[in-house]
């Protein structure tokens, strides 16, 4: 880097921290959006919050104190006057800026104490009228911690001079599924950085110009091969062999109340098969809310404990891995397999001796949240993982889990369950370093959710529902407001909401369950709730992920403007669990934002889950949609997994054929768009 004109250590370590280490990264430091500074605008005909390019002379340049200190520019360009202002600035500054100097300045328009002014704009001084303009549009790039915008529209611009001169490896073989129609790497890269003034700024600002899909191809193709190669990597390494010799999987599967759905033997199929062999099972399980993917899982432990093996289970929140552990232990005790719950709040004494039982290898599965990984908990000899709602989970935290199971060169088995539905091509890309097993398919005998949407002044009639429904012999749940600002304030909010609730239902037995009561009250409150001896259940969104109470056949959800659609459908997803009809009242407050309306008017229209989900890619963009786990494909340069949705069967074709035929192009793929971070753990 410091080869570059200008360029020391200190610059070079800054760059460094960007991924930027050597001048062809600088390349890949792409706009995100583009500014038109190629025509002086005339003072005066400004208007507030145009982004605009002026040139006046300096009439007046004082410091004044209105509330701080700040220096005030007056200039003039004979058809009108606008204030420069200023609150960070040097003495050699305010010298610089002295009356009857001409500056050309950039920025945004606004309405001041004085008239129009640009608050801290980009200016320089210029010596004559015919000073050049900017002769393409100028790029803004991502802002970089102390590398101010000209310094690295500088920089890129000696990149691009050294392109020219050096070129640059095109890692795309012909016919390899790249669209024909697209302009090759320079080009792209040149007009990117440089578009002309003819240039439609709207296209590049959708994304949608044949430079940027040339880029996001690459930019796809390079995040899918990494995530395919941390596949190949995490099975190259050994894993146990799961015979079940004792049969337990299949003697829990027979022992079941219900027969299993079509989709479900395909994924437990998938399952078993991975188990058998002493490759590691990378495997993600998806399907929708209530298709029954805990009885996989715990077919899946079976079969470890019937090999004489351990099995941990991490569930995203307490309430969930309570409920797991509750039912495993059910389901386990026949088979004369022992399993222990580890919990953040559990007491000390009880934790000690879970941990010492699993030291021991006495203890078959595991349940517990992310306190699994903590520090003293160790394996006797834990040959699966298994993670339920892994959307609510970093890929990080399973990578810990998993390690701490690496034993004796051995690697445990991964089984990561999701309820999250995205599209197909979408997981083949975001996923590709797991093997995918979908349930497509809710078992039998459910009536879909029947969901209306109410304003809040009708509260009173809803709350006469919930009578209606208790006196049938049904429950509900009343969820309550999404409050940001805290989980006490979101308590209270459920505390006061309770005891309203108590007092306005006289008949009903109402319990309360919220994220900061101690694990044993909430674990109380949910069994009441499980029994039938609570007929209301008042909660926070903590009841969101996994709670199962068949018998619950009402939810009111509070203010549900306010949350997203996923959020919604994985809420709604605790009713409709047995074969009675069911209904879900989305309250909402009046007046609705237009995608609060689109949302609800989404989640009311439609109880399937991968409608929902494209819906909500749709509203949002895949980023939230693929949650914490996508830390790499979030933050996607060029490319963006919905828009260029198209080009992903191109990409993955693309890299079938670089891993068959290029696989040296491979590496530095990577690193010109993912850089040498540990994104997605080891590569290569
Ligand atoms: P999710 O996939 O959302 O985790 P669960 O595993 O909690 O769903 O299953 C939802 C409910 O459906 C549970 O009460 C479970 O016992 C029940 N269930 C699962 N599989 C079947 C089946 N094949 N037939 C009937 N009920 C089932
Ligand atoms: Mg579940």
């Amino acid at each position: 880097m410091t080869s570059l004109r200008g360029v020391g250590a200190a610059l070079a370590s800054k760059l460094a921290r960007l991924g930027v280490t050597r001048v062809s990264d600088l390349l890949f430091v792409l706009p995100l959006r583009y500014e038109d500074r190629t025509q002086v605008s005339s003072m005066g005909t400004l208007t507030p919050q145009q982004r605009a390019v002026v040139e006046g002379e300096i009439q007046l340049t004082e410091v004044a104190y209105r509330g701080r200190r700040q220096l005030l520019c007056r200039i003039s360009d004979g058809s009108g006057m606008l204030t420069l202002r200023f609150f960070y600035f040097s003495t050699s500054q305010q010298h610089a800026l002295a009356r009857g100097t001409r500056l050309r300045c950039f920025g945004e328009v606004r309405r001041g104490p004085l008239g129009l002014e640009m608050v801290h704009p980009e200016y320089r001084r210029v010596v004559a009228d015919a000073a050049p303009l900017e002769d393409s549009l100028t790029p803004i790039y991502p802002l970089t911690e102390g590398i101010p915008q000209g310094r690295l529209r500088a920089l890129i611009g000696e990149a691009l001079w050294e392109l020219e001169r050096a070129g640059l490896p095109d890692f795309l073989p012909q016919g390899a599924g790249l669209p024909a129609d697209l302009p090759t790497l320079k080009e792209s890269l040149n007009y990117l950085h440089h578009p002309p003034t003819t240039a439609r700024l709207t296209e590049l600002a959708a994304g949608r110009h044949p430079a940027q899909r040339r880029l996001a191809f690459e930019e796809l193709l390079a995040h899918h091969l990494a995530l395919k190669l941390r596949k190949r990597h995490l099975k190259a390494d050994p894993a146990w062999e799961l015979p079940d010799d004792a049969a337990l999987a299949r003697r829990f599967i027979d022992a079941l109340p219900f027969a299993l759905t079509g989709a479900q033997g395909r994924a437990l199929a998938d399952v078993q098969n991975d188990l058998r062999t002493g490759v590691p099972m990378v495997r993600l399980l998806q399907g929708d809310v209530g298709c029954g993917k805990t009885v996989i899982a715990a077919a899946a432990a079976a079969r470890a404990a019937g090999s004489g093996m351990q099995a941990a289970l991490m569930a995203p929140t307490e309430l969930l891995a309570e409920q797991h552990w509750r039912n495993f232990r059910d389901w386990f005790a026949p088979l004369g397999q022992t399993v222990a719950l580890v919990s953040g709040s559990q007491p000390a004494r009880t934790r000690r001796s879970a941990l010492a039982a699993i030291a021991s290898g006495e203890i078959a599965l595991v349940v517990g949240t992310h306190a699994l990984f903590q520090e003293g908990l160790d394996f006797a000899r834990l040959a699966l993982v298994i993670v339920d709602e892994q959307h609510r989970f970093g890929v990080q935290q399973r990578l810990k889990l998993a390690e701490k199971g690496q034993q004796l060169g051995r690697v445990p088995h991964q089984l990561i369950m999701t309820a999250t539905p995205i599209p197909r091509t979408l997981a083949m890309t975001a996923y590709a370093d797991l093997d995918i097993s979908v349930i497509d398919e809710l078992p039998p005998g459910r009536t879909p959710v029947h969901t209306v949407v109410v304003p809040a002044q009708r509260r009173a009639q809803v709350v006469a529902r919930i009578v209606a429904a208790c006196r049938a012999g049904r429950q509900a749940y009343w969820v309550c407001p999404l409050i940001e600002e805290s989980d006490e304030l979101r308590a209270q909010a459920a505390e006061e909401t309770a005891a309203a609730l108590t007092e306005a239902l006289p008949g009903v037995r109402v319990g309360l369950v919220h994220g900061r009561m101690p694990g044993a009250a909430k674990d109380q409150a949910m069994l009441a709730f499980k029994s039938g001896k609570l007929q209301l259940l008042v909660a926070t969104t903590v009841i969101e992920v996994g709670v199962d109470v068949p018998n619950a056949t009402l939810m009111v959800i509070e203010n549900a403007e306010r949350m997203g659609l996923a959020q919604l459908h994985q809420l709604r997803g605790r009713v409709g669990r047995g074969g009675e009809a069911s209904t879900c009242v989305l309250l909402y407050q009046a007046p609705l934002s237009p995608p609060a309306r689109e949302r609800l008017q989404a989640i009311r229209e439609s109880t399937d889950g991968f409608a929902i989900a494209r819906r909500d890619l749709e509203l949002r963009g895949p980023g939230e949609l693929l949650g914490t786990r996508q830390t790499g494909l979030a933050q996607l340069r060029v490319a963006d997994l919905m828009r260029d949705a198209d080009l992903l069967p191109r990409v993955q074709a693309c890299a079938e054929v670089l891993i068959a035929s290029h696989p040296a192009s491979i590496a530095p793929l990577a690193a010109r768009w993912i850089g040498a971070g540990e994104r997605y753990g080891r590569i290569g």
